[in-house]
């Protein structure tokens, strides 16, 4: 089993140690594990939230030295916006990693979980605001691998219908799957009230009649207790759907394995 995307204590709000994660990961025998800490380029440079990617490597290296069962890649979970674009290359070296994924987090600079939608105009469908963001973005951004949580904004905004806001979408959608990039199916919402992967069915059976095959699957652990969460579950979910594979990243090239 695989969970390709974990925290540790690289990212900002995750307190422990990569060898708690990679102990508990062992535990629930996975085989392969990304580390895809937090690394925000924000618009404003002194609002980074970054890591020291030599240390983190370093650290990797040594948790594979130190277990020969399990094979742990070092990922990012990248968060950028328009203007922030300019200034990747020049904080990081992506080609050193396994594999980035793209993440949205915020709403013009405001986290998700910061946001009081009930002071949001009813009329004002934040959620087309939400994805008119994401696609700007990977229109313009390509240095990535996969697109993270495509849904998240579920886990704290108001019920909009997917219609609303479904063209959009197919809009990301086709652009994913053009430019051969996967898309993440995260387990971390049946931890929250969603109670399901994000993204949701309609999105998933979309991104499957509009061509998409390109998947990872990943709990978005920041608890050694979360890791693996119901991927095994997520995979048949998957098959049932009718995905075959999933993708497989080693420094930024992707290789498909059977599920
Ligand atoms: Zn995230
Ligand atoms: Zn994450």
């Amino acid at each position: 089993m695989y969970d390709f995307h974990i925290h540790s204590i690289y990212s900002n709000d995750c307190k422990y140690e990569l060898d708690e994660m990679i102990k508990s990961a062992r535990i629930r025998k996975l085989k392969i594990v990304y580390c895809c800490d937090h690394f925000d380029v924000h618009s404003e440079p002194h609002k980074d939230l970054t890591f020291d990617a030599d240390e983190y490597w370093k650290e990797i290296k040594r948790i594979n030295k130190k277990y020969d069962d399990i094979e742990v890649l070092a990922g990012i979970e990248m968060n950028i916006d328009l203007n922030s674009i300019v200034r990747v290359d020049n904080v990081v070296d992506l080609q050193e990693f396994d594999l980035i994924i793209l993440s949205f987090h915020r709403i013009n600079n405001i986290f998700l979980n910061e946001i009081d939608y009930n002071e949001i105009n009813i009329d004002k469908n934040i959620y087309r605001e939400y994805y008119y963001q994401i696609l700007e973005v990977i229109k313009k951004y390509k240095n990535y691998d996969v697109l993270g949580h495509l849904d998240y904004i579920d886990r704290f905004g108001p019920d909009i219908k997917f219609a609303y806001y479904k063209d959009i979408i197919a809009e990301i959608l086709k652009i994913l799957i053009k430019e051969g990039k996967s898309l993440e199916v995260s387990t971390s919402g049946f931890s929250h009230r969603v109670a399901r992967q994000y993204p949701k069915k309609e999105i998933l059976t979309l991104y499957k009649k509009l061509g998409g095959t390109n998947i990872i699957i990943g709990s978005d652990a920041h608890y050694p207790e979360h890791v693996g969460f119901n991927c095994k579950n997520i995979i048949n979910y998957l098959k049932k759907l009718g995905f075959e594979n999933i993708s497989v990243y080693r420094k930024r090239g992707m290789q498909k394995i059977r599920i």
